[in-house]
């Protein structure tokens, strides 16, 4: 029988490169957590041996919250590997050497191998292995899987290793868990279980999945009353003894004192009381200078997205005096000029006209992620966020939510457990994503003047606040489950790079092009029918109430005459404009671009139509409309990619629910306490 090896580390810690290097095979080589969920096997040849390789998932811990981790110990538990190699990222050593502490406690031969040794010394460091070998108790070999540097000394190595017998140690022994370990460790080994310390220890974790008889349930409620997580504080014990034991081992040439440009900077934006006040700044000034009427309110200087705004405007209004022109030369039947421009340009123009401004805004949020600083931000929100119970592994996907829910929902794959997985897919929509932005951009021209940039502002930070409350009350009442602890990389600072900037916009900008010609453009022809016809497809007057839409919008509108913005006389456009958001969210402009423009207002030139939107809505119905929009159900597309992620019909369903009912509370709430105050 050929020895059998396990490959075991972090996600993105060179396994699977390690594991090609090895094996010669070419199993793919990705950068996502998560590639190396299949369980792959080759056989390396060398050093006069044949020896099996087993690449297993990548993992952070041993504890049984994913089905990464579920897969690694099963495999070490149960089919018995001659040896461990575990796989540590010298640049990321403490996170890597947590996983370390937990593969110790097994009774399996290990050593530990400790790649990008490169990139090591790049940064001008190097690892002390004799220390490092002699506090950990198993060899130690260092490598570049990546440079083929230092495999043939772990195999030599590692095959001598395999051939001796090994207990597990722990770190947590001399702890003040000691007795409690000392204990179960004691009464599993006279039981005869397999790997006595390291069950001994997960039972005291509380680890469901390890069998504990009656004895060990009492030990486990016995110090559950003394500790209250038990988890996090041997988390915290485990970490402890990292940093004063391993850590040291770690040196540097550079100068100690002497910190970096980012570690300087990380000093103030990650501070712990300026972290979040300087992140809202950041995003209050993005805001102000898409949205702002003037800028820094100085009389007659515009902000530079209100003139782009104003420009575009101008162009499509120019178009539709072109078109119009034309058509009446040419003759047209109101019904061709009702669809062409009233329709076609006055739907597909409305969203097309806050383009420009919402470029703007991607620009400026480009150069912050390119910077590294969103990583910052989901630093200091994670910190935010686990106070509140939420798990901090949410919020790459959650932050991915402001530009589109789509990839963000797709993106939860990356979480660790379903209930996780799920939660975090029914906060996503409230991050406020790219094509709700048309609505504030058109309240804001219409209502908000002055005030446009704090009301814009004040949106996002609704849909967060929002989602962080729903999140608490749903992990209070629906997804009772701990947080797990999520650890973070930042990268370091740099300059943006306009290549990066430009791509990043064009494909936003594509996106909306291709979106207004498609998906706006044939929901605007149909709006515009549905508004213009009755039910038996007879021409009535335009936009009327006796229209196939005037029908549906009048026949549902009690629901939201609560709300505030359902109007005495044409209430129902805005239902219908929330109906038509369900197919995208720029449809809800659109839809009220083809019902507030009317064939006798198309002649005076000028914004009649946000002119129209100022004189229907008043600021706290406008703002009840837009939260509503901005909470309740998002659209198809995010439906679609919710219903295939959550798998089951109950939880699709459920959100929807959940959604609708918030947003119908919330907006109440809005409107209601509105009103009192204005
Ligand atoms: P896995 O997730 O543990 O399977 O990690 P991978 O083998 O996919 O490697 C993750 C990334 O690290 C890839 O981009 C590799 O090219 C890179 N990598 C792996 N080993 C080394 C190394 O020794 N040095 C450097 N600089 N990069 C490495
Ligand atoms: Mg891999």
């Amino acid at each position: 029988m050929p020895l059998k090896f396990a490959l075991a580390g972090n996600p993105n810690s060179g396994k699977t490169t390690l594991f090609n290097e090895l094996t010669g095979s070419t199993a793919h080589v990705g950068n996502w957590p998560g590639v190396t969920i299949d369980r792959r096997e080759g056989r390396y040849k060398g050093a006069g041996e044949e020896i099996d390789i087993v690449d297993l998932p990548g993992i952070y811990s041993l504890s049984p919250y994913t089905p990464e981790e579920l897969i690694a110990r099963n495999f070490i538990i149960e089919e018995k590997p001659d040896l461990i190699i575990n796989i540590v990222d010298v640049t990321n050593l403490e996170r890597n050497l947590y996983l370390t502490t937990q593969l110790l406690e097994t009774d399996c031969p290990i050593i530990v191998a400790l790649n990008m040794s490169d990139q090591l010394e790049k940064r001008k460091s190097y690892i002390d292995r004799a220390g490092l070998e002699m506090a950990l108790g198993v060899p130690v070999v260092g490598i570049s899987a990546l440079r083929s540097r230092g495999t043939d000394e772990l195999m030599k190595r590692a095959i001598s290793t395999a051939r001796k017998k090994r207990s597990g140690h722990t770190v947590l022994w001399h702890t003040q868990l000691d007795d409690a370990i000392t204990k179960a460790y004691t009464h599993l080994l006279e039981t005869g279980a397999s790997h006595p310390l390291f069950k001994a220890v997960k039972i005291i974790e509380g680890d469901i999945h390890v069998a504990a008889d009656d004895e060990m349930k009492r030990l486990r409620d016995d110090l559950k009353k003394e500790f209250d997580d038990l988890e996090a504080t041997v988390a915290d014990l485990r970490y402890k003894y990292i940093t004063k034991h391993f850590s040291r081992c770690l040196k540097t040439t550079q100068n100690q004192n002497e910190l970096s440009f980012s570690e300087k900077a990380d000093k103030i934006l990650t501070h712990k009381f300026l972290g979040i006040p300087i992140f809202l700044l950041f995003m209050y000034l993005i805001f102000h200078l898409t949205f702002g009427e003037n800028l820094f309110s100085i009389e007659g200087v515009p902000s530079p997205g209100k003139l782009m705004q104003g420009g575009a405007e101008y162009l499509i209004d120019q178009l539709a005096n072109i078109v119009s022109g034309l058509l009446e030369s040419a003759g047209a039947s109101d019904w061709t000029y009702g669809l062409l421009v009233d329709g076609i340009i006055g739907g597909v123009g409305a969203v097309l006209s806050f383009v420009p401004q919402i470029m703007l805004v991607f620009f400026f949020l480009s150069v912050l992620e390119d910077s590294g600083y969103i990583a910052r931000a989901a630093f200091i929100m994670d910190r935010l966020l686990r106070r509140f119970g939420l798990s901090g592994r949410s919020f790459m996907p959650l932050l991915m939510g402001f530009g589109c829910s789509v990839p963000s929902i797709l993106a939860t794959r990356t979480l660790e457990s379903d209930r996780d997985r799920r939660l975090t897919m029914i906060l996503i929509p409230y991050m406020s994503c790219g094509a709700k932005m048309p609505i504030y951009a058109l309240f804001a021209a219409a209502l908000f003047k002055q005030h446009s940039d704090f009301m814009v502002f004040g949106m996002y930070v609704l849909g967060i606040t929002t989602a962080v409350t729903s999140g608490i009350i749903l992990k209070k009442f629906v997804f009772k489950d701990s947080v797990i602890p999520f650890i973070m990389e930042l990268p370091d600072y740099h300059r943006p790079r306009l290549r990066n900037l430009l791509l990043h916009i064009w494909e936003k900008l594509k996106g909306y092009i291709i979106k207004a010609g498609t998906i706006i453009l044939i929901s605007t022809v149909v709006i515009w029918f549905l508004a213009n016809f009755d039910i038996t497809l007879k021409m009535v007057e335009q936009n009327s109430a006796d229209s196939i839409l005037g029908k549906i919008g009048n026949a549902i509108k009690f629901i939201f005459v609560p709300l505030g913005f359902v109007g005495k006389t044409d209430g129902w456009k805005s239902v219908v404009a929330i109906l038509t958001g369900i197919i995208a969210k720029e449809a809800v402009v659109s839809t009220l671009g083809v019902l507030y423009t009317s064939a006798a207002q198309a002649d005076i030139a000028g914004d009649t139509f946000i002119a129209t939107i100022a004189a229907t809505f008043t600021p706290v119905s406008a703002l009840s409309f837009m939260a509503f929009n901005l909470l309740s159900i998002p659209c198809v597309a995010a439906l679609s990619a919710l219903t295939s992620e959550m798998k089951s019909t109950k939880w699709t369903l459920f959100s929807i629910a959940f959604w609708v009912t918030m947003a119908w509370i919330v907006s109440f709430l809005i409107y209601t306490i509105g009103s009192l105050l204005i």
